[in-house]
């Protein structure tokens, strides 16, 4: 667990920072109730993602893909943000976060109202015809019968999000890899940050001399090597009280 002598320690290192960047995983929006993958009763222990979720399947045998894609939507699509991402859009606001790099793509951050989201792996808010290229917003897409198909061409849909197989965008690499290599504290929160490329985010900005935090309940494989200290507790918790911190530093 973390004490209230971490929760300030953050704040004052936040206040004192010259460039703040966040780079945010599925724990992010554990209270928002979704489930990470890897984790207890996650997704990933029904499914293999390496093969549910490719875009070889999803392009030859669709209807095995949605089986997955359903169960993500209907965790993903009725969520809203928790405390966690009202919390980094208020300090996005103070002009005390320059950017969220995130994994997720639950697309909440950009609900909570921040506006310099990077998507690594895109967002399942919006499913496009393989096709035609027709998007829809995910919520009108029926379900029922799977595998769903495209209203205009019947062709196959897809989330626009990053499949297995499929390249990370690379304004967003690029985007990235300058937000990490720029930003004098690196906040990583709710990801075991193993999977590349958001794996050598927290290690770029080390590197290049950042202060890195991790807001984490678990420790993690970054938490000896990499980061400088972690607070062990809740996203939404954790940085709720932060930013609280913040504002009375602020004055
Ligand atoms: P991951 O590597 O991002 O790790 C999840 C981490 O969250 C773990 O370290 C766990 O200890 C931590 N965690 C659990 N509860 C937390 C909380 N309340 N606050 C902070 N941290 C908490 O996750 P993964 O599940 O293996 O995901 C793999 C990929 O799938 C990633 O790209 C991830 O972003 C994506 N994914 C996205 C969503 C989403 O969009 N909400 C959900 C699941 C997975
Ligand atoms: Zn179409």
């Amino acid at each position: 667990m973390y004490t209230d002598a971490d929760i300030l320690r953050l704040a004052r290192d936040i206040v004192s920072a010259r460039k703040v960047v966040a780079l945010s995983g599925a724990g992010m929006s554990v209270e928002s109730g979704i489930p990470t993958f890897r984790g207890k009763g996650g997704l990933w222990e029904k499914y293999d993602p390496e093969e549910y979720g490719h875009i070889t399947t999803l392009r030859h045998h669709p209807e095995r893909a949605w089986i997955m894609l359903k169960e993500m939507q209907e965790a993903i699509l009725p969520a809203k943000p928790n405390a966690g991402h009202y919390a980094l859009a208020e300090l996005e606001a103070m002009g005390l976060l320059s950017s969220i790099i995130t994994q997720n793509v639950d697309g909440l951050h950009h609900v909570a109202g921040n506006k310099n989201v990077i998507e690594f792996h895109g967002n399942l808010q919006t499913t496009s015809c393989m096709d035609c290229g027709f998007q829809q917003p995910s919520a009108d897409v029926p379900l029922d019968p799977l595998p769903p198909r495209c209203p205009k061409c019947r062709g196959p849909v897809k989330p626009d999000a990053v499949f297995f197989g499929e390249a990370i965008p690379v304004d967003a690499l690029t985007r990235s890899h300058h937000e990490a290599q720029s930003c004098d504290l690196m906040l990583v929160i709710g990801t075991e940050a193993v999977v590349y490329p958001a794996a050598s985010m927290p290690e770029i900005a080390r590197s290049a001399g950042a202060t890195v935090v991790e807001i984490n309940p678990s420790r993690t494989p970054l938490t000896h090597f990499v980061s400088s200290y972690i607070i062990q507790g809740p996203a939404g918790e954790v940085l709720s009280k932060v930013v609280a911190e913040v504002k009375k530093l602020k004055g």
